[in-house]
């Protein structure tokens, strides 16, 4: 049999994106499967398979005008939105060629589709129309500026809007619309990008001045590649495809006969609601209200991005409170929920340009999730779509994304030991003792809630709250987490208590003073026995590099200094915890770390002077920092060789294999561990399977978790992660590491 990517059924997942794109529905697969078997001819030849295919041509275009409510006007298949996009500016901007002045513009709505500004600009460009092109504000529900539009809309060669939002379902007053476009210009060409609207809302175009309206098949259950474009009567046409005169002349190109037979049988479900296919709005309302609610019953605190009265019912825009959109993206991937962050679109994007136009906060705007089903959508769908957010709660639980109402909280060793918390480039760190006893060490004001959350579910008696210096590039969150965790106020400025040392189980925290990156820099060493088995280094070390001296109270004299009395303090195998991780590195001991850094290798080997380090160091700074854009200090590029990549099948070999000892390991976080159970993907028993995130790298290598000589697997989401864990095991001298080719997601 031939080669069949990617089997998980539909039945295994939870597709909750349809505003990205829709399965096809099978009737539609049918059909288009059907068409390129038997009714494959093409519709220009002039015998009967041809004449077959010109009638299902027509046949396709007599529904489509039924469906948005064109008697007149022309209908013209394309091969998307996009395509009908360009169609529609480019005849509008070839017709109005002379009109253009220096005072033109061309006016779309600020939270289009980024396929409408850009053809735009790039079609304002190589025409050469010099007009000036201007967002159309919006205000906070997402509702076009009409004010702005009646003051622009005299000068303007075209408007653009759209009916429905992609990303947040907000849905446009098209009459109102209408009445302050015409009133102020009653010639200007108007498009409105209908792609997200059919379906979901009638359309009865003919009836409007509207001029072009872009419709896309893959929205709405029928396959990529296909869709059609609404052109009113005598509204500015030129074809944008020529060649052999399809479409009579007006888009040339053999027709895509499958996907519009696709069309055909979408169209038919559309108009004919006794089949049931399509749901009343009522309907859908009901099905995002039960979505809303397993949301709200899973993570409790989650706020709405648009309002939903104002939104279609397919489309919920919203934010967990306390988690990034990434942590809920990962936690669904693995639950096998897909849901999109921010617009599908544009992926990459780390904020919502919609949410920005509508004024959103800054947390909106960056950990957005989108949710969007379709309005063939079943109740069986919505229900299973509910049982898996809701089955994720005890997950989340578990792993302290939010407090748990058991009456006894679950008690998950997870943070027992070191844990690397991140915020961009700074890292804040978590030790707790085998008692619960802790210590957290620079703190960031991002990662507070989290830490408190963390703090609460595990029961930790917190012994202090450190910094190891006052920070440049961030404010101290040491003052606000100390509050929040009720501790008492009788510290230093750095937030050490009395005495010259913190007990914490086993092991003990003292603290040495180690200026140089500034004058009131401080290293904490954990002790167990004689033995440091961490050094919280604060800004003297970044991994794979040093501290900056480029501030005020800095002083190279002072760091030499400090690394050397560090330096007879530290074990080969102590554990460094510095305050910034720029190149990624997760973890690495001091024998690693002065291994990365040749400058720090000059000084422990006394090969240089105080002058020379002073000179190296100032250039490093300058070069490397500069480069990187790092503020706190500069770090090397580690380098690695290229991990060996293997296919799930190599994996399933490998695992099986008894020449050596074999672990896979999951570097995910444990809620998406958690979410989804690895072990029967492979086969694995669990003496085989270790879960350390990126997160506990550092604990792993301070619980000494891994073993020379042993061979490690890694997996992920995609291959993203395991592929910087691998950089990070072979920068420690681990050389029998693997990566999982793709990740879970290819498997
Ligand atoms: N307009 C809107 C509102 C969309 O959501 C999309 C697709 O994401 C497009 C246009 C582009 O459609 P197509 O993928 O058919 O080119």
């Amino acid at each position: 049999m031939t080669q069949r990517f990617f089997t998980q059924t539909s039945q295994d997942l939870v597709y909750l994106d349809a505003n990205a794109t829709t399965p096809v529905l099978p009737r539609i697969a049918d059909v288009v499967s059907h068409t390129m078997q038997v009714c494959f001819g093409n519709p220009s030849s002039s015998h009967i398979t041809g004449v077959q295919a010109k009638f299902l041509l027509e046949q396709t275009r007599a529904k489509a005008r039924q469906v948005i409510g064109a008697e007149q006007g022309d209908i013209l298949f394309t091969s998307g939105a996009t395509e009908g996009i360009q169609t529609a500016v480019v005849s509008t901007l070839l017709a109005n060629r002379h009109k253009a002045t220096e005072h033109s513009v061309l006016l779309y709505g600020a939270t289009e589709h980024k396929a409408v500004p850009n053809t735009l600009k790039h079609w304002n460009q190589v025409l050469g129309l010099g007009a000036k092109i201007l967002a159309i504000p919006v205000d906070e529900a997402g509702l076009l500026d009409l004010d702005f539009i009646a003051q622009h809309v005299g000068k303007a060669l075209m408007i653009c809007t759209m009916a429905v939002n992609n990303e947040t379902g907000v849905y446009q007053d098209l009459a109102k619309l209408e009445q302050v476009i015409r009133a102020n210009n009653d010639h200007v060409s108007w498009m409105v990008d209908c792609v997200q609207a059919l379906g979901k809302q009638d359309l009865a175009l003919s009836e409007t001045s509207i001029d072009y309206a872009p419709f896309s098949g893959h929205k709405l259950y029928a396959p990529k590649g296909i869709g059609f474009l609404y052109i009113r009567e005598n509204s500015p046409y030129t074809p944008f495809i020529a060649g052999g005169g399809q479409e009579s002349g007006m888009r040339s190109g053999t027709e895509n006969l499958p996907g519009i037979a696709g069309l055909y049988e979408l169209f038919d479900m559309l108009l004919d609601k006794s089949q049931g296919v399509f749901k009343p709005v009522a309907t859908l309302h009901l099905y995002r209200q039960q979505l809303i609610h397993a949301l709200e019953q899973t993570f409790g605190d989650i706020s709405f991005n648009a309002p939903l009265e104002g939104t279609v019912p397919t489309t919920l825009n919203f934010c967990v409170n306390s988690l990034t959109s990434k942590e809920v993206m990962d936690l669904f991937d693995a639950a096998g929920i897909r849901v999109s962050g921010g617009s599908a679109c544009s992926s990459g994007a780390s904020r919502s340009f919609v949410l920005d136009a509508m004024n959103a906060n800054d947390w909106q705007s960056e950990n957005a999730i989108r949710m969007s089903f379709g309005p063939a959508a079943t109740e069986q769908e919505i229900a299973l779509a509910c049982e898996r957010i809701c089955a994720l709660k005890p997950v989340l639980a578990n792993n302290c994304l939010i407090v748990s109402d058991a009456t006894q909280p679950e008690h998950e060793v997870c943070a027992l030991g070191l844990t690397q918390l991140r915020h961009q480039g700074s890292c804040c760190w978590l030790y707790v003792g085998i008692n619960n006893e802790a210590v957290i060490i620079d703190p960031v004001v991002e990662l507070v809630p989290r830490i408190a959350r963390l703090v609460t579910q595990q029961q930790l008696h917190v012994k202090a709250v450190l910094e190891t210096h006052k920070h440049q590039d961030k404010d101290s969150a040491r003052t606000l987490l100390s509050e929040r965790l009720g501790l008492a106020q009788e510290q230093d400025p750095l937030g050490w208590p009395e005495g010259d040392a913190i007990s914490l189980g086993e092991q003990r925290l003292t603290r040495v003073s180690t200026p140089g990156h500034s004058a009131d820099s401080h290293s904490y060493l954990l002790y167990q026995g004689d033995k440091v088995t961490a050094c919280f280094c604060g800004d003297l070390y970044i991994f794979s590099g040093l501290g900056s001296t480029q501030f005020a109270d800095a002083d190279t004299e002072q760091m030499l200094d400090s690394i050397h009395t560090l330096a007879t303090k530290l074990a080969a195998d102590t554990v460094l915890c510095p305050a910034h991780d720029y190149e990624q590195c997760f973890a690495l001991s001091w024998q690693a770390q002065v291994q990365a850094t040749p400058l720090l290798q000059q000084v422990l080997q006394e090969q240089i002077n105080k002058a020379q380090f002073a000179e190296q160091k100032c250039v490093l700074d300058q070069q490397l920092s500069t480069e990187s854009g790092a503020l706190c200090g500069f770090s090397h590029k580690p380098k690695h060789a290229n991990a060996q990549q293997l296919s799930s099948a190599e994996v399933q070999q490998m695992l099986a294999s008894e020449e050596f000892e074999t672990v896979l390991w999951d570097v995910r976080e444990p809620y998406e561990h958690g979410a989804k159970d690895i072990r029967s993907l492979f086969s694995v028993h669990d003496d085989q399977l270790l879960n350390v995130p990126l997160s506990r790298m550092a604990n792993a290598l301070f619980a000494h978790q891994l073993k020379p000589d042993t061979r490690y697997i890694l997996v992920c989401r995609t291959g993203n992660r395991s592929g910087q864990a691998i950089k990070n095991l072979q920068s420690l001298g681990y050389n029998h590491v693997y990566n999982l080719q793709g990740g879970l997601a290819l498997v």
